[in-house]
């Protein structure tokens, strides 16, 4: 839109990126957070909450949907533009960001449904029995495909059953931060499982060489196992090194390289 104009003038200001303005619309719904007012039937624009001239960043939590009318500043700045000339340039640009609006929603709808759909509403389903009564919408069932890719499926359920209870500050529970939390719990889930694997090998280092510093080789098993590294090489690794020397180069190797 506009913004363009608006960065020649001020160079200081940074472009939104397509894919960062992508996932404030996505967070938001396409909806504009002021008005309620949805794409394509307005033009949303990404809003700086803490605004550019006061510091405020280019940082998905400092930037807010709007729509243009909602979007004052903006809109003083196309008030005092007159000539034939801009408006017909604005409307091009308005065109061209609906088209785009237009594409990045049919791309969020295409990424819905490329997603095992099966999957993701069983999980939802399961999701809908722990944090009864939450419904779970478009956005949540997103959430969980994309869950889905960093997790495997029994990671991912481990997790709800693990979800602690989050209240608000009324006592009542906070289904959506534990909907949220959802993630957290299995990457924490994920670390202790790398740390008890890290521990076992150790384990195995300890009974067969005769020094073994416990907190290095503890940190960098755990590291490796978390950076993908099998965890039945790294015990081939324990069973063959000869002393901590040839260990340590060993791990890194695997840790640098
Ligand atoms: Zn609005």
């Amino acid at each position: 839109m506009n913004m363009l104009a608006q960065e020649e003038k001020k160079p200081k200001r940074k472009a939104i990126g397509d894919k960062l303005r992508f996932e404030v619309f996505k967070r938001d719904q396409f909806k504009c957070q002021y008005c309620g007012k949805a794409a394509p039937d307005v033009v949303l624009h990404v809003d700086h909450i803490n605004p550019v001239s006061k510091g405020g960043k280019n940082d998905i939590l400092n930037l807010i949907t709007s729509c243009v009318n909602c979007n004052s500043g903006k809109s003083d700045r196309l008030l005092t533009d007159n000539t034939v000339l801009e408006k017909q340039r604005k409307m091009l640009e308005e065109l061209d960001e609906r088209r785009k609006q237009l594409k990045m929603m049919l791309d969020w709808r295409e990424e819905l449904k490329g997603f095992d759909g099966e999957v993701v509403n069983s999980v939802a389903q399961y999701i809908e029995e722990k944090l009864h009564p939450a419904k779970i919408n478009d956005l949540g069932m997103s959430n969980i495909a994309r869950w889905l890719k960093k997790f495997e499926l029994s990671e991912l359920l481990q997790a709800i059953d693990d979800l602690n209870p989050i209240t608000t500050k009324t006592g009542e529970q906070d289904l959506e931060a534990m909907f949220n939390s959802i993630p957290k719990v299995a990457n924490f889930n994920r670390k202790g499982e790398a740390e008890k694997s890290a521990c076992y090998i150790r384990g195995i280092l300890r009974n067969r060489i005769s020094y073994v510093d416990y907190q290095k080789s503890l940190h960098w098993l755990t590291q490796a196992i978390e950076q993908g590294v099998d965890v039945e090489d790294l015990k081939d690794l324990a069973k063959e090194v000869k002393n901590w020397t040839q260990f340590r180069e060993a791990m890194e190797g695997i840790l640098n390289g």
